[in-house]
């Protein structure tokens, strides 16, 4: 297969075919159901409001290579990005023309490695005529930007991705040891010569008295979240985490049709590698605020993880760039609750004038200090 062939080439079997027409059905956002793009019928997704939990998986390492947990419910395929490297999982039948990440045409088939299903999916809530206007209202709003840009209209290409994350459950037990200082003060009587007299005075002399501490430390960790993406822009995507996992429902292949899902990069392992960074890291200010004292030195501090739990879940992302005076800028609108985060064109002249202003500012009240010291 030439990598130039046109990826439009046959019009891509319906996935969820509608029940009136034939065609593809796409998830709604609006309705939460699937809807029909050519007749406009609705189906709702079963199970969508049953209130079935996600399942927590036990730890194990060895799930990558379990075939069981690889079901998808629709045959999937991946579709890597010759140019960004993004790795994108579309239904078996369905085409990309184009890649959802940076937007090359340098799109190719990769047949189906197998990845770890999700467990979990919060749904596009926002629909893309909604993370556009979420985008407008964001930009004016920007400092330092054209006037220009401000003012004209700006149209953007939006794709709407599931962006892969883990998130992790341990419980923790802790046991440390460390050496506090607590500090004393003590008076001294000294002496100087002032005018040819000697006069005694007192200071008051602090000193740190040390001892050893040690005890147990126990904390349950719910929901520790990291990302599993590789080919996002991780600055902007830090920026969107005002998710609400509450809203997380049981994954179902419905809400990914007309919606691109990122395959996640960062393995199992690598992901709960970083959740135990993270967890250490808290355990660490709790344990250092538990011991008190003024100071601590030699803490030791030793972390058993157990009923460790794991889910792969996805979390929705319109991802867009547009063009301004011939440059290309990203952005990206959080599907869920609408917030935005992404980059804008600068005006030179502002940030001149700016930084100018505080200097003058800066100057003034230098001159007024000076003034003052006189
Ligand atoms: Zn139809
Ligand atoms: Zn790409």
């Amino acid at each position: 297969m030439g990598e130039h062939e046109p990826a439009t080439a046959k019009e891509p079997i319906a996935t969820f075919p509608c029940p009136s027409c034939g065609g593809q059905m796409q998830f709604d956002t609006a309705s939460q159901t699937l809807k029909c793009r050519y007749c406009g019928s609705e189906k709702p997704i079963e199970g969508r409001t049953g209130g079935d939990e996600p399942t927590e998986y036990e730890l194990d390492f060895t799930d990558e290579d379990n075939d069981a947990l690889k079901d998808w419910g629709t045959e999937q395929q991946v579709i890597k990005c010759g140019n960004c490297g993004g790795e994108m999982l579309l239904p078996a039948g369905q085409t990309a023309a184009v890649c959802g990440f940076c937007g090359s045409p340098k799109v190719l088939p990769q047949g189906n490695p197998g990845s770890i299903r999700p467990e979990s999916v919060i749904p596009f809530h926002i629909s893309k005529e909604q993370a556009t206007a979420s985008f407008n209202a964001w930009r004016k709003k920007r400092w330092f930007i054209p006037n220009a840009f401000k003012k004209q209209s700006v149209s953007s290409n939006l794709n709407g991705i599931y962006v892969p994350f883990w998130t992790f459950d341990s419980e923790t037990t802790s046991s440390y040891s460390a050496e506090v200082g607590v500090y004393h003060y003590r008076t001294e009587t000294r002496t100087r010569v002032v005018n040819g007299k000697t006069e005694t005075y007192t200071v008051q002399v602090r000193y740190t008295v040390w001892h050893w501490t040690s005890g147990t430390h126990e904390h349950f960790f719910n929901d520790v979240l990291i990302p599993a993406s590789g080919q996002y822009d991780g600055a902007l995507l830090r920026k969107l985490n005002d998710y609400r996992l509450e809203q997380l429902a049981p994954y179902k292949p419905e809400y990914l049709s007309g919606f691109i899902a990122e395959r996640y990069s960062v393995s199992l392992k690598d992901g709960w590698r970083e959740a135990k960074s993270r967890i250490d890291g808290e355990l660490n200010g709790e344990i250092r605020h538990r011991i008190g004292g003024d100071e601590i030195r030699h803490l030791s501090i030793d972390t058993t993880y157990y009923d460790q739990t794991y889910k792969h879940i996805l979390l929705p992302v319109w991802n867009a760039n547009y063009r301004y005076n011939n440059k290309t800028y990203r952005y990206m609108v959080n599907g869920e609750t609408g917030s935005v985060s992404g980059r804008v064109p600068r005006s030179p002249w502002k940030i001149t004038f700016f930084v100018l202003a505080c200097l003058a500012v800066a100057g003034v009240v230098a001159y007024l200090y000076a003034q003052s010291q006189t």
